[in-house]
């Protein structure tokens, strides 16, 4: 019998947590502020960012929306974000991807102050996770670390394979397993022997982008099993993950949607919280 890990229960457990630290922070006179930039009309990045500013408004983050046209300039959207970068109410800044074309993201992304990078997208951040000693993490691959510890599933010494290795979820997620000693590696498109590396893999993390990619033979009996994907069959979200089959061999396994996709936001506000309190020199109990 599996686990569903609850990424709804646990993703309320983090806000929760977040919203007692915030108001003890308030108590003291110190506010958290998080500005969003979305520059266009995305339609899914316009509901990524309400989804945000409405996390904010229930853990009593003060949250600056800029909603820029997309025609803005990059120097007008580098002068905002050294605005931002100066101004001391704001906490964190993001800056809502993608960017339109005519926008390099690395130099949007490279103008954020590190300290104030919640998405932990600059190199400043990427670095130190890859040595081990970090304040931000992004969110995905924090939210999982998340809900591995609440369900207190052991990474220490267990075989952990990441398919996916892009940049805010693969590889970051490989390199956070690695310090919590799994044994770690990160598949891609062009890995050969996939299935026969699946199989081994006590922890199976699939961050692909293609739905129910992974299916019931690629995967170990009682392993535990991460979907990060987020698809569309016909209207119908779906995951990385063939869920219905692939459910009867893990002994732990997290649903699409009510899985990894909570968890993004409750970590986006952890790390606003965490950049909040390390700018006003406040310690970690
Ligand atoms: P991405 O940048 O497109 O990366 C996909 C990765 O999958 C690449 O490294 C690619 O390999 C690899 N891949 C593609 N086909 C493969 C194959 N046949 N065999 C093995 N590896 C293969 O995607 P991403 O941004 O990491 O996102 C992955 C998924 O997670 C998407 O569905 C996305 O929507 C979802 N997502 C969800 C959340 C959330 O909050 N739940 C957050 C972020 C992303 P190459 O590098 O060789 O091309």
């Amino acid at each position: 019998m599996y686990k569903l890990i609850d990424g709804k229960e646990i993703s309320a457990a983090v806000k929760e947590r977040v919203k007692n630290e915030v108001a003890i922070l308030n108590s003291k006179g110190i506010s958290v502020g998080l500005a969003v930039i979305i520059v266009g009309e995305d339609p899914a990045s316009k509901i990524y960012v309400a989804n945000k500013k409405k996390a904010c408004e229930q853990l009593g983050i003060r949250s600056m929306e800029y909603a820029l046209d997309a025609d803005t300039t990059e120097e007008e959207l580098l002068e905002l974000i050294n605005t931002l970068n100066e101004e001391k109410s704001v906490n964190g800044i993001l800056c809502q991807l993608p960017l339109p074309k005519h926008l390099d993201e690395k130099i949007i992304i490279n103008a954020i102050s590190p300290e104030k990078d919640v998405d932990a997208f600059h190199p400043h951040n990427v670095g130190r996770i890859m040595i081990g000693d970090y304040d931000f993490v992004p969110c995905t691959p924090a939210g999982i670390m998340e809900m591995l510890k609440y369900e207190g599933i052991e990474v220490e010494g267990k075989t952990c394979v990441v398919i996916g290795r892009s940049n805010i979820v693969g590889k970051p997620m490989g390199m956070l397993l690695l310090h919590k000693n799994g044994t770690v590696t990160i598949c891609h498109s062009r890995t050969k022997n996939l299935l026969e590396i699946c199989r081994e893999a006590d922890i199976l993390v699939a961050a692909v982008g293609k739905a129910e990619f992974v299916t019931a033979d690629m995967v170990k009996e009682g392993a535990v099993v991460i979907d990060v994907g987020m698809n569309r069959i016909d209207g119908r979200l779906c995951g990385d993950v063939d869920f219905e089959n692939v459910k009867e061999k893990a002994s732990a396994i997290t649903p699409v949607p009510g899985g990894v996709g909570p968890m993004t936001i409750a970590m986006l506000m952890q790390n606003t919280l965490t950049a909040a309190k390390r700018q006003n020199g406040v310690c970690d109990e």
